[in-house]
């Protein structure tokens, strides 16, 4: 009898594993009907086959050229959908694109605080956005409204990721999150909460990476937002090949070695010192390990001693 039940059970386990993408349940909600799988992932009716492509006009025009094969993909899993073989600087035509437009005419700064790093070459490297000071744990938002193509920790430098691609075609990147506050697919309107501020990945000293992104060529920020004023500069930009540093392949990986914090005197830079959590810490394991005490990595962290520790947030211990 037992045997027969294990036959049994064997059976649907199969089946199961077998049909990962089976509907087990269908519920009702405000973003409309919600599909249920077996392996428990689940979908919004509306985002079945959803291909990304929120501005067709834009999309052939940028797809209708054999030579430059432009590819523009839906993957919740990586940071570029051109697998990085997108290279804009070869553009040949100039481009229209709404900035704000009808339905989607609203704007907010990502954060309030003011920048401390400009998008470009600082010591050799280029910097492919701008850095907005903040401090751990305040509000991040979507500048402008779209969906949530990606929203997890990259191992790459950035952290703590979230990118919203927006109706125009546009993507921006939100990166060194302490707190991730929405979800792949998640529709999001221009001054939604994406998550926190923090100092996640590649990043010494709490700040905001922010990037503009158009099918995956990184341009400057400030080409479109005036990050003193808050606004958009203006209601249209042109996409043109001189927007993008020629040859350059978008990576998964964000240095940022010269960020705000090692801008100061190489005297107070010397003495400090900082700790990535890895799987396992404790702030008592990383006090006796740097001879300091969890008051003081608490007080030179704005932290609390009850505080949860997420991996790969750097920690400053001296
Ligand atoms: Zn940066």
């Amino acid at each position: 009898m037992i045997k027969k039940l294990f036959s049994i059970l064997f059976f649907f386990v199969a089946i199961f594993s077998t049909h990962a993408q089976q509907i087990i349940d269908t519920v009702e909600t405000a973003n409309g009907r919600m599909f249920i799988y077996a392996n428990r992932t689940w979908e919004y009716e509306k985002d079945k086959g959803f291909d990304g492509v929120l501005n067709p006009r834009m999309h052939s025009l940028l797809t209708k050229d054999s030579t430059l094969n432009y590819i523009q993909t839906w993957d919740n899993n990586t940071c570029y959908t051109s697998a990085r073989k997108n290279d804009l600087s070869r553009l040949k035509d100039t481009l229209w694109l709404c900035v704000l437009e009808d339905v989607h005419s609203e704007f907010r700064s990502p954060v309030d605080g003011i920048v401390t790093s400009r998008y470009g070459y600082r010591s050799g490297k280029h910097h492919s956005g701008i850095d907005l000071d903040l401090e751990t744990g305040d509000t991040v938002r979507s500048c402008w409204s779209g969906k949530v193509r990606y929203a997890k920790y990259n191992d790459g430098g950035f952290g703590n990721l979230v990118i919203v691609r927006h109706y125009n075609g546009l993507e921006t990147f939100y990166a060194h999150l302490s707190k991730l506050l929405v979800v792949p697919d998640q529709d999001v309107k221009a001054g939604d909460i994406l998550g926190l501020g923090g100092n996640t990945g590649h990043s010494f000293g709490s700040h905001l990476h922010f990037e503009v992104r158009f099918y995956d060529a990184a341009m400057n920020p400030e080409e479109v937002i005036d990050f003193e004023k808050r606004v958009c500069k203006d209601d249209n930009l042109f996409i043109h090949k001189g927007l993008f540093r020629p040859g350059a392949k978008p990576t998964d990986t964000l240095d940022e070695g010269e960020s705000p914090v090692q801008a100061i005197p190489a005297v107070q830079t010397a003495q400090k010192k900082y700790h990535k959590v890895k799987s396992g810490d404790t702030l008592s394991n990383i006090a006796s390990r740097n001879n300091t005490s969890i008051s003081k990595i608490c007080q030179l962290n704005g932290i609390r001693p009850t505080t949860t520790l997420q991996i790969g947030r750097s920690l400053r211990v001296k």
